[in-house]
């Protein structure tokens, strides 16, 4: 078996009157969301240039420009799954993902479970191959005051040759 392994990382400023959307889940009741052209989904972006990484494929800007209309305020998990069909066409599958989310507000643990399902699903994993861990920065730092939430992920692929 063929395999190979990628990292991903993506950061997005925090912005008020934006919906805050994390590993696909929307967290209604936040106050602020994160600024860029789609969704601004950081969680689900880092995942993508995980797994395009691990096929040494370029990275999300290039396959999704955020000067396209076409991505405006996009879902994110449209993106991963489009990520998962060009891996695919090139014959990779994935085996595992595993990604840490850092920010300082909101709450992330009680979501958890869901954004786990909800990444799953558009990755074409079962869950259990899905890690996700969710930290603060401690207030050290633009994510630490809340001013940024980032995201850093790993995944591992195999080609069927
Ligand atoms: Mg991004």
């Amino acid at each position: 078996m063929n395999f190979r392994i990628g990292h991903g990382y993506d950061i997005h400023r925090t912005i008020a009157g934006r919906p805050l959307v994390l590993g696909g889940v929307h967290f209604a009741d936040c106050d602020f969301g994160l600024d860029g052209h789609s969704d601004a989904d950081a969680l689900t972006h880092a995942i993508c240039d995980a797994l395009l990484g691990a096929a040494g494929l370029p990275d999300i800007g290039h396959f999704f420009p955020n000067t396209d209309p076409a991505y405006k305020n996009i879902d994110s998990q449209k993106l991963l799954a489009r990520v998962r069909e060009e891996l695919a066409a090139r014959g990779w599958s994935i085996v595992n993902i595993d990604a840490s989310l850092i920010a300082e507000r909101p709450k992330i643990y009680p979501r958890l479970a869901e954004m786990k399902a909800r990444l799953a699903d558009s990755a074409g994993l079962p869950v259990d191959r899905v890690g996700l861990k969710a930290t603060t920065n401690e207030g050290s730092d633009d994510i630490g005051k809340g001013l940024a939430i980032a995201a850093h992920a790993v995944a591992l692929i195999s080609h069927d040759s």
